[in-house]
């Protein structure tokens, strides 16, 4: 793992002239999210009895209007005097068929908390959960589905990190997203996204909670379950490459390098950085077999998406109506996704995990542009070229590099504030990286250099 430290003599000259002023500070924002709102703020969702997209949506107290109002009304309450963070509904209406029986009108709740720095505002940087849930037959819109953890548990991480953040705005745009029709087919994030993409923002990280609240896994065993880690999956192959984006991919060996992949990576190192309790157990792969979700529908549209996922699941809890049945020796086994089985200190932790990640995401640089490995000629070692970044206070560039079957970046090399390196290592041995940092010591996501001969 690539050491915490840098240096950047430049800094407070840098400081100085800088626009914006000083973050907030990882450690604050993770010791600003409290177990007991986790706690409370599951079991509110839970009693509204059903989550359902297509559930009653006018009642003041059971079914997914009442959830969504209530949501709301939270990212309205954490916003401070004079705070920027604005609150909406974001509302469709879906076309009828699969799982939509019925015109209906979905609602996405999005919190924004705009960026501070003018060179960083246009990058935008998501915490995700969907706030639907379903019973055991996803076209009832009836039954109780107390949804806790599925996905209570990635709203409530949602919600934390807003309350926790909300008076303290980063560089970059923070957006919070809550969507509905997960369950009816990533209904909510795809539209969200799509709409994104058709506006062209600049999302360059997407960090969907899905599942995030049990790491005792099935019967609770806990002499076998780790409240210690969690599963973060990531697309490789871009779902619907055109041909000219595979032949990249091929010539560069770039299968496990797709932004998402980055993304992944840059969690971890975080997680090392910050001494999260709960660390990301990265895999790689897009999601479970069988399974899907709303960073996917990211994925699709072109952007960097993630998932966590607890690394044990209980099945009996997921899309289960409440309620209980005989086991294989005749005691009751319940089934149904209630809040007594979400921990909330594991998922205190989990949004502790994504906060720093997302406190790092948006303070620091943006990506390098342009980066690329000179191959004009056959030579020992590795010249590298990228673009200056725009922001006032960045500092230098680190290029990285790992072995060819390594998964992480392991090397790392500070080459200052420059736009061109040459590295003692043969390109054709190694995948190298090339990053951005600040004076505050955030850095960028790592740009995977194309091959250029200039
Ligand atoms: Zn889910």
């Amino acid at each position: 793992m690539i050491p915490p430290t840098l240096t950047a003599a430049t800094c407070a000259l840098l400081l100085a002239s800088a626009s914006a002023a000083a973050p907030p500070a990882p450690k604050d924002v993770m010791a600003a999210i409290s177990q007991d709102y986790v706690r409370t703020a599951v079991d509110t969702l839970a009693a509204f009895g059903t989550r359902h997209s297509l559930s009653d949506a006018t009642s003041p107290t059971r079914g997914i209007g009442a959830a969504r109002n209530w949501l709301k009304g939270q990212f309205e309450s954490f916003n401070p005097p004079s705070g920027t963070l604005t609150v909406h509904f974001e509302e469709f209406q879906p076309p009828v068929g699969g799982r939509i029986a019925k015109p209906v009108t979905f609602v996405n709740v999005v919190a924004v908390l705009p960026g501070t720095m003018p060179e960083s505002a246009h990058r935008r940087i998501y915490v995700v959960g969907h706030y639907d849930s379903m019973p055991s037959d996803v076209m009832d819109p009836d039954s109780d589905a107390p949804g806790a953890n599925d996905d209570g548990s990635g709203t409530v991480a949602v919600l934390a990190i807003a309350r926790a953040l909300a008076a303290t705005p980063c560089e970059a745009t923070v957006v919070f997203l809550c969507t509905a029709g997960e369950e009816q087919g990533l209904i909510g994030a795809k539209y969200h996204a799509e709409q994104a993409a058709a506006r062209k923002e600049s999302i360059t990280a997407v960090l969907s909670n899905d599942i995030v609240g049990d790491p005792w896994g099935p019967g609770g065993d806990k002499s076998r379950a780790t409240p210690y880690a969690i599963r973060l999956f990531s697309e490789g192959i871009p779902r619907n490459p055109s041909a000219a984006q595979l032949q990249t991919i091929r010539a560069l060996a770039a299968e496990s390098d797709s932004p998402s992949r980055q993304l992944a990576r840059y969690v971890a190192e975080v997680a090392a950085i910050e001494d999260t309790v709960v660390r990301p157990m990265l895999v790689f792969r897009l999601d479970r077999f069988l399974r899907g979700g709303d960073h996917s529908a990211f994925n699709e549209a072109g952007f960097a998406a993630v998932r966590f996922t607890e690394v044990d699941e209980d099945y009996r809890h997921q899309h289960q109506t409440p309620r209980l049945e005989p086991g294989p020796d005749g005691t009751p086994v319940q089934y149904g996704d209630l809040p007594e089985h979400v921990d909330a200190e594991y998922l205190a932790n989990v949004a502790r995990l994504n906060a720093a990640a997302l406190v790092h995401l948006a303070n620091a640089p943006a990506a390098p542009a342009a980066a690329r490995i000179i191959t004009a000629k056959l030579e020992y070692t590795t010249t590298l070229r990228w673009s200056a970044n725009r922001e006032p206070d960045v500092a230098g560039y680190e290029v990285v590099w790992r072995q060819t079957t390594d998964a992480v970046w392991t090397g790392v090399k500070d080459v200052g504030n420059v736009t061109e390196a040459t590295i003692d290592q043969n390109k054709d041995n190694v995948f190298f990286g090339i990053r951005a940092y600040d004076c505050h010591g955030y850095r960028s996501l790592v740009a995977f250099p194309a091959a250029a001969r200039d």
